[in-house]
């Protein structure tokens, strides 16, 4: 048996070692790692609401309301109000019947695609999907089949070989490469073969769509998908997760999620928070940092907050990591199994909360 330290160097060794990097300061667009404040071009808080005063003023008086902690499972003596007011929240701007929350997008999927699908049924996954949905796969027992990054014609087959009840999983926008799923051909091709879809929106929810709702909103397809997906981690500066679906399949979850009924509710203060980050998204303050987000985007020529400086190999995206950070910029190298092996990157991400100066000087140094 290998012993925990062959195991580090056996990493170490190929470039793919990991460890932490302690912060003492992180305010939007910058983060402060042993005493350097650095502009950070590494976080998915797309629209810098981590730190805006609506979102700690609710988070506040959820702390003072409702203290510290839920104290048990929802199911148990923890269904705060705040987490019926935030669902009903999260699938109005959905436009589904209902939605159920959880600690966060990990447990989201882990939690319901198991509770979907089981060892008689079929999933159908992009290649290039979060770690979170691969996981939760196999979690579910069922039959699991991969179509090659966002190949409609292999999905095609796929669907015409599946067995039992059949769930497509992908991402909207893809949380490595920045880019976006053909959602209208994939509802086309699910509801041609009548399966169900799960669109995981982690990384378009605060970017897309008039309201800030994520790709579906933007190209109105919401009322096509199954199951909605979201973090509110992400753009919305809080922490949890969520899927928005019919109400029975809500209410299946409520019986089957085991990452929701085995698990202390989240923090009243986080969901406090969310439901600000929601009410601000569609406010004409949403629109305006959407609006800048976009402008930065552009300035990038990307397609996405996303930008993905694809090096190959591990050593190099290390060495042009540690490259910018010594210029004062915080860009991460991301490795194998995070990504494909042979195609180790940086990974760039813009915020509502960077300047075009930033913006400028960044790409000096790249
Ligand atoms: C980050 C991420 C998740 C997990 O959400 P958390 O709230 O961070 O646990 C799920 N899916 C995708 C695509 C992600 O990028």
């Amino acid at each position: 048996m290998t012993s925990p330290s062959e195991e580090l160097s056996h990493l170490s060794s190929k470039g793919l070692l990991r460890s932490l990097r302690e912060v003492s300061s992180p305010h939007p667009p910058f983060i402060t790692i042993a005493d350097r404040e650095l502009l950070n071009f590494s976080s998915n808080d797309y629209l810098g609401l981590s730190q805006h005063p609506a979102l700690i003023e609710a988070a506040t008086r959820a702390l003072h309301d409702y203290g510290t902690g839920a104290t048990a499972s929802r199911l148990v003596c923890g269904s705060l109000d705040l987490y019926h007011r935030l669902e009903e929240k999260i699938a109005h701007g959905k436009k589904a019947e209902a939605a159920l929350t959880f600690a966060n997008g990990y447990a989201t999927a882990i939690g319901t695609i198991p509770a979907l699908v089981g060892k008689d049924d079929t999933i159908i996954l992009d290649k290039l999907a979060h770690a979170c949905l691969i996981d939760a796969a196999k979690l579910s027992g069922a039959t699991l089949r991969v179509f090659p990054h966002n190949d409609l014609n292999k999905l095609e087959k796929l669907l015409n070989s599946s067995k039992g009840r059949t769930l497509i999983i992908t991402e909207s926008v893809f949380s490595m490469d920045g880019d976006r799923c053909p959602l209208a051909d994939i509802v086309t091709l699910k509801e041609k073969y009548g399966a169900l879809l799960f669109l995981d929106e982690a990384h378009a929810v605060g970017v897309l769509g008039p309201n800030g709702q994520g790709l579906a909103e933007e190209l109105s397809l919401q009322p096509h998908l199954d199951f909605q997906m979201g973090t509110l981690g992400k753009a919305l500066g809080s922490a949890g997760g969520s899927l928005a679906a019919s109400r029975e399949w809500i209410d299946l979850l409520i019986n089957k999620a085991r990452s929701f009924i085995y698990s202390t509710a989240p923090a009243p203060s986080q969901a406090a928070a969310a439901l600000a980050a929601l009410n601000l998204l569609e406010s004409p303050e949403g629109q305006k940092l959407r609006q800048k987000l976009q402008d930065n985007i552009a300035s990038f020529k990307a397609s996405s907050p996303i930008v993905p400086v694809i090096l190959g190999e591990n050593e190099t995206a290390l060495a042009a990591s540690q490259n910018l950070l010594e210029k004062g910029f915080l860009v991460p190298a991301i490795r194998y199994p995070t990504v494909p092996r042979g195609t180790a990157r940086l990974r760039i991400t813009l915020s509502a909360a960077h300047s075009q100066e930033q913006i400028k000087a960044l790409q000096k140094a790249l």
